[in-house]
């Protein structure tokens, strides 16, 4: 049974662009990382309260980041291991 449910839209949420919110996406990892610019921060923070599901994305990947941190590591977790959770985080998200 395949029910496909994401047409050919354009949009991701309401007005924003998918460029948008895929700009977002990649900023919410600077953003946990603490290694965003004001500037984009500014940004990105303005995007994600017009945004639920890029809001959706931070909420999940700042809960992933702790539980890993708490669990593997006290300051930082291996890129190895964060690219496959953010690998997994994005294919949740294709239904976009
Ligand atoms: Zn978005």
């Amino acid at each position: 049974m395949t029910t496909n449910s994401n047409d050919d839209r354009e949009t991701c949420c309401g007005d924003l662009s998918l460029e948008e919110c895929h700009k977002a996406m990649e900023q919410l990892d600077e953003l946990l990382d603490r290694d965003i610019t004001p500037d984009d921060r500014i940004v990105l923070e303005k995007h994600l309260r017009l945004c639920d599901h890029c809001t959706e994305e931070y909420d999940l990947r700042s809960k992933a980041q702790e539980i890993l941190r708490a669990k593997l590591c006290g300051d930082r977790c291996p890129d190895k291991l964060r690219a496959s959770i953010s690998a997994l985080i994005h294919e949740e998200c294709e239904g976009c």
